[in-house]
């Protein structure tokens, strides 16, 4: 495992979390956790539960949580980098920094789609896949854990191509539809032979989102068969309702819902979801930068809407932004439990908002305060300069 930026020296790392007021394990069937501390080592958690019953002797750091809430960082699922911390799509610098302020520790590429010049000819994008795969892999801006290098599929690519991507380290496709494919038997084609190869696929859903990009409508989504279902909500044109219904009755994907895209759809697929007994499968993207602009606290907003239009207990909400897409992305974070990435934001409820408590005040429709961000056992920000103030924020005492 890479240390995060800051780790500091190469000795052993005990990072020794307590007095937390709620521990928010990012999984469905049992949102909150019963216990106010966690121990990591290193890198990992290594136990959560009572602070009397857990060995917290000859911790390197202790943060006291100050009875805030403990969430694991959460995850995007559907972001379009390209380059450190700069995006070209609306000239902004520092958008991934902004954007751990908003909570989110870990982001994956549906394609680097925004480098100027992209090229499209099969040698180029390949090299692009391996150039961004590395890159980020090298690279955390402000911390942060990008998985990127998510090659844009092109008429022309042999099962070879994929072979030779995968063999290099790129485990992800871009969003299916921004390239020149957008049939249902030519995706489907090259979905499978990106799956036999390890790599995992997301495909655009809806109306074109730019001047030049196309409609993929749910016939061709169901027919690709991607992993993903990219924002089934649209990005930002949706789908008619029935075609939405149609592909979450239709496949076993994953549904995902973006910030940047129609919020009715958005409590549609939902719905639908929740109708079927499916709601791990929903999980939360921003689909930044676009269009739209930056979304640093895109995926707190979509948490909040979710739970107070969408009458989603905020407990059950947050699990969408963070376990149901690490189980859905195969990732080793996301989830509050022995074994897993040592990740996690510090939420409190946000100063004069309305509501008992951070979780009432969610559900509310109001974002929460994060007071402090960890990524991979290392302490990687204090009091967010971007949500609206937390109430309480922790305190590291040593270390
Ligand atoms: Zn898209």
């Amino acid at each position: 495992m890479h240390d995060a930026p800051g780790a500091g020296g190469e000795g052993p790392r005990k990072l020794v979390i307590r007095n937390i007021g709620m521990i928010l394990s990012g999984r469905l069937e049992q949102p909150i956790l019963d216990g106010d501390c966690v121990v990591c080592d290193g890198a990992r958690i290594a136990a959560v539960g009572r602070e009397g019953d857990l060995d917290t002797a000859d911790a390197t750091t202790v943060i006291d949580a100050m009875g805030t809430t403990l969430c694991p960082g959460l995850i995007d699922s559907h972001v379009h980098p390209v380059v450190g911390d700069y995006t070209p799509r609306q000239n902004q610098l520092g958008w991934i920094d902004s954007t751990l302020n908003g909570g989110v520790t870990t982001m994956i590429s549906a394609g680097e789609v925004h480098m100027p010049g992209r090229p499209k000819d099969i040698a180029g994008l390949k090299a692009m896949a391996i150039f961004a795969q590395r890159a980020f892999a090298n690279f955390r801006p402000a911390g942060v854990k990008v998985l990127a290098g998510a090659p844009v599929i092109e008429h022309g690519m042999e099962e070879a191509d994929f072979a030779e991507m995968a063999a290099a380290g790129v485990t992800l496709l871009g969003e299916v539809g921004l390239g020149s494919v957008k049939d249902g038997p030519t995706a489907k084609r090259m979905v499978d032979w990106a799956r036999r190869h390890g790599m995992q696929s997301t495909i655009h859903t809806g109306g074109p989102s730019i001047p030049g990009s196309g409609l993929i409508g749910a016939d061709i989504v169901l027919e690709a068969g991607t992993d993903v279902v990219g924002h089934i909500n649209g990005g930002h044109s949706a789908l008619p309702d029935d075609q939405i219904v149609c592909i979450c009755e239709g496949c076993r994907a994953g549904l995902e819902i973006v910030h940047n895209g129609n919020e009715r759809a958005a409590l549609l697929a939902l719905n639908t979801a929740r109708e079927m007994g499916d709601l791990g499968r929903v999980i939360l993207g921003t689909d930044g930068p676009a269009g739209s602009g930056v979304q640093p606290l895109g995926i707190l907003r979509m948490v909040a809407m979710l739970s107070a239009l969408g009458n989603l207990p905020a407990e059950q909400a947050f699990c969408l932004a963070t376990g149901n897409t690490a189980r859905v992305r195969k990732l080793d974070c996301g989830i509050i439990e022995p074994g897993r990435a040592a990740d996690f934001v510090f939420l409190d409820q946000a100063q004069h908002s309305g509501g008992a408590s951070m979780l009432e005040s969610v559900a509310l429709g109001n974002l929460p305060g994060v007071g402090m961000t960890v990524i991979d056992g290392v302490v990687t920000g204090g009091r967010s300069r971007n949500t609206p103030p937390a109430g309480r924020v922790p305190v590291r005492v040593r270390g």
